[in-house]
């Protein structure tokens, strides 16, 4: 239960916000005006989370013509329903980032443990379609978590700190009656849907204009025969249909992509952004295919040229174009490697198995017989925080794909058991597939790493976090390092100390700031 000053002080943020956006959102007014004034509000909210010279970048971002991000930003005041948008910053701004992360870091100190910033969970493993490669789909169709289930995990994780949760499944909206009475009871928290948006209609839209706490990530893998491959006959034209209607509904959305050799050519055509672009979408998740399963078709990881293309292409679309881009794998280094197993988030499957990434089918500890925090210390999660960062080549982030023997230890020491019920796998099994991966990328993912300093953020969650004092702490892993690095070294020591001189304050690359910072 919220206090008395939070709740006043949660109403004078509102009033603050609404008065903000509604101005922007006036014809004629001058956005760029505002929005500087949006930020010295978000500003006042983080106090010294960021730097100075980070909130002068980011107002030069929103307001500058040269910057495709004021353009962005006031396209999004324009389209998006001031409901949506006032309690979409309340709560990411407010709870999560603001009361959130200090609660979060008190949360760690106290448990001893990692805590997240954000729960991924399934309501359901129950899904109208069947696509290939889901790992969804590896948890069978039968399992839900119960709205009291659901209800009990968002109001533990509220003690924690936690106030932002991403649904994933499974189809979520197979649920869509709980989801929405879990968005109006926790109204202080905010709810990312990933979804085939095949069930979104004009009631729901409708209520989740009225809610304000929600938005969507739709799965989308390319042009109608691309997509409907592999998720089946007329889904394209649903999710364009659903894409008219949560635009016509000024709610917040973009596009779900799992890349894979075959599909990259064409999610990341031009052809492609400008479709998701025109359709609304204001992000596009951008998802390395994993071969997760004991059927996982390991014919489907991109090949290395791709992986490097993937990595300059995503940055080229973030830079230039309307949308906002992320590819998990490849942009490791903006949230300091991987976040899974309570470091910034963690996922609770249909069956109640607390699991360390959506990806990991592996756990200690459901919570159906423990509660949140005791999951969030089981031996596998322990792991997770001994061992985070697993490489120092942020371009080598996950312990399963670019690193399985580190999983293959973890799992093994912590006796965590497979949570994939239908057809449990072993971790060995599981590495196995990955080991070749991890084996060919690792030179080219090295030679791209040491072409630039990597510097240093001013927070990084680690247990064992300590400042960098070896010039090769910025590079790749040494032992990776070809004689011509090693004789780079020495030249490398004085360009890394010279930016530092130049650079005596927290960088800021333009995108960090958008990424979870507790
Ligand atoms: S375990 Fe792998 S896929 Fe999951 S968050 Fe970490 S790096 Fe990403």
């Amino acid at each position: 239960m919220a206090s008395l000053g939070h709740l006043a002080e949660r109403k004078a943020f509102e009033i603050a916000i609404r008065q903000a956006v509604r101005y922007v959102k006036k014809d004629g007014a001058d956005k760029s005006q505002q929005m500087m004034k949006l930020v010295d509000l978000v500003k006042k909210l983080m106090g010294n989370t960021f730097t100075d010279e980070a909130y002068e970048k980011a107002k030069w971002l929103i307001t500058s013509p040269e910057s495709k991000w004021s353009r962005f930003f006031a396209k999004g005041f324009d389209e998006i329903n001031e409901n949506v948008l006032v309690i979409s910053l309340l709560n990411m701004g407010y709870e999560a980032f603001f009361r959130g992360t200090k609660e979060v870091r008190r949360s760690r100190e106290r448990l001893d443990c990692n805590v997240p910033w954000l729960i991924l969970l399934d309501p359901t493993s129950a899904c109208n379609l069947r696509c290939t490669g889901c790992w969804a789909a590896e948890y069978g169709h039968k399992l839900n978590l119960t709205y009291d289930e659901i209800d009990s995990i968002i109001t533990q994780a509220k003690e924690l700190g936690i106030h932002f949760f991403i649904y994933t499944g499974g189809e979520p909206l197979v649920r869509k009656k709980d989801v929405l009475a879990l968005a109006d009871k926790h109204n202080d928290c905010e709810f990312h849907i990933y979804t085939n948006g095949t069930l979104i209609d004009e009631p729901f839209c409708k209520e989740a204009q009225r809610l304000g706490n929600l938005s969507f990530g739709v799965s989308v893998e390319g042009f109608e025969e691309t997509n409907d491959g592999r998720r089946g006959e007329g889904v394209y034209e649903k999710v364009m249909n659903a894409f008219d209607l949560m635009k016509q509904y000024g709610l917040i959305f973009g596009a779900s992509c799992c890349y894979t050799k075959v599909n990259i050519p064409v999610i990341t055509s031009d052809e492609f952004v400008t479709m998701l672009e025109d359709k609304g979408c204001r992000y596009a998740w951008y998802f390395h295919y994993m071969p997760v399963g004991n059927d996982a078709d390991v014919s489907l990881l991109p090949t290395m040229e791709q992986r490097e293309y993937m990595l300059y292409r995503v940055r080229e679309i973030r830079k230039d174009r309307m949308l906002f881009t992320m590819d998990f794998q490849n942009d490791g280094e903006f949230v300091g490697g991987c976040i899974a197993g309570g470091r910034n988030y963690c996922h609770i499957n249909s069956n109640g198995d607390v699991e360390p990434c959506v990806f990991i089918h592996y756990s200690n500890m459901n919570i159906r017989e423990h509660s949140l925090a005791e999951c969030l210390q089981q031996p596998l999660f322990q792991e997770y925080r001994n061992r985070q960062p697993f490489n120092k080549n942020l371009l080598r982030p996950c312990p399963m794909l670019e690193n399985p023997q580190v999983l293959q230890e973890m799992v093994l020491r912590s006796g965590a058991h497979s949570t994939d019920l239908n057809s449990p796998e072993s971790v060995e099994h599981q590495c196995e597939k990955c080991y070749q991966y991890a084996r060919d990328w690792a030179p080219r993912a090295d030679r791209i790493w040491n072409q630039k300093v990597h510097p240093e953020k001013r927070y990084e969650n680690y247990k064992n976090w300590r400042p960098k004092t070896d010039p090769k702490d910025y590079y790749s892993n040494e032992d990776s390092l070809s004689p011509e690095d090693r004789e780079d070294d020495a030249k490398a020591a004085v360009l890394v100390e010279a930016w530092k001189a130049e650079h005596p304050a927290q960088p800021d690359n333009g995108i960090a700031s958008a990424t979870p910072l507790s």
